[in-house]
C-alpha cells in the first residue's frame, strides 16, 4: 500500500499547522495524532519502510519540540502577565500613596498645621520628584505663612514639572499655577513688598 496523495497532503497540512500551535492552544496533539500514520503503516516519506522504522522517531522528536516550545511560550506569557500585574499593582500602590500623602498635606494646610504639612510636602518632593504635588503643597504652606515669593517659586517648579511631562499632564493644568505665580509674585512688582 503506497501513501495516497490525500493522506500525504493532510500530513503536510497538519505539519504546517504546527507553526500555528504556538498561539493555537490545545488541539495540537489531537491533530498530529490524526495525521500521523500508524506505527506499522508505510511511512509518509514514500520510502516504503514502516513508519516506526523510518520517520517516526524524527517526527516524534519534532512533535516533542513543538509541544515544549508551546509550553515555554505559555510559561513566558504567564510570567510576563504576572510581572505586568505586579508592576501595575506596585504603581497603583505608589499612586495611592502619592494621592493620600498629597491630600493629607492639603488638609493639614487648611487646618493650619503648617509644620506637619511642610513635612509631608518635603516627603512628597523626595519620594515623587517627577510629579508636581510636592511643589504644589509646599507652595500652599508658604502661601499660608504669607511667604508669597517662596510660594511663587514653588509654583514655578510645579509649572516646570507639568510642562516637562506632557504625557502625564494636560498642558492647561499649568495655567492654575501661572495665575497663582502672577498673583503672588507679580512681574515688575517691588521685590521688598513681602
Ligand atoms: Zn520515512
Amino acid at each position: 500500500m503506497s501513501l495516497s496523495k490525500a493522506s500525504f497532503s493532510s500530513w503536510k497540512v497538519a505539519s504546517a499547522n504546527k507553526a500555528e500551535y504556538k498561539t493555537g492552544g490545545s488541539s495540537i496533539k489531537v491533530l498530529t495524532k490524526m495525521a500521523k500514520p500508524g506505527r506499522n503503516d508505510p511511512c509518509h516519506c514514500g520510502s516504503g519502510k514502516k513508519y516506526k522504522k523510518c520517520c517516526q522517531p524524527k517526527d516524534d522528536e519534532a512533535e516533542r519540540q513543538v509541544i515544549a516550545q508551546e509550553q515555554a511560550a505559555r510559561e513566558e506569557r504567564t510570567e510576563a502577565r504576572r510581572a505586568q500585574l505586579a508592576e501595575e499593582r506596585a504603581l497603583d500602590e505608589e499612586f495611592q500613596e502619592l494621592v493620600t500623602t498629597s491630600n493629607a498635606a492639603t488638609d493639614l494646610v487648611r487646618a493650619g498645621r503648617l509644620e506637619e504639612a511642610e513635612t509631608l510636602a518635603r516627603d512628597l518632593l523626595e519620594r515623587f520628584p517627577h510629579v508636581h504635588d510636592g511643589w504644589d503643597r509646599l507652595g500652599m504652606v508658604h502661601e499660608a505663612r504669607g511667604e508669597n515669593k517662596q510660594a511663587a517659586d514653588c509654583y514655578r517648579k510645579a509649572i516646570e514639572i507639568i510642562r516637562a511631562e506632557p504625557e502625564m499632564y494636560d498642558p492647561q493644568f499649568a495655567d492654575v499655577f501661572v495665575k497663582l505665580v502672577d498673583k503672588l509674585d507679580p512681574p515688575g512688582a517691588a521685590q521688598t513688598t513681602e
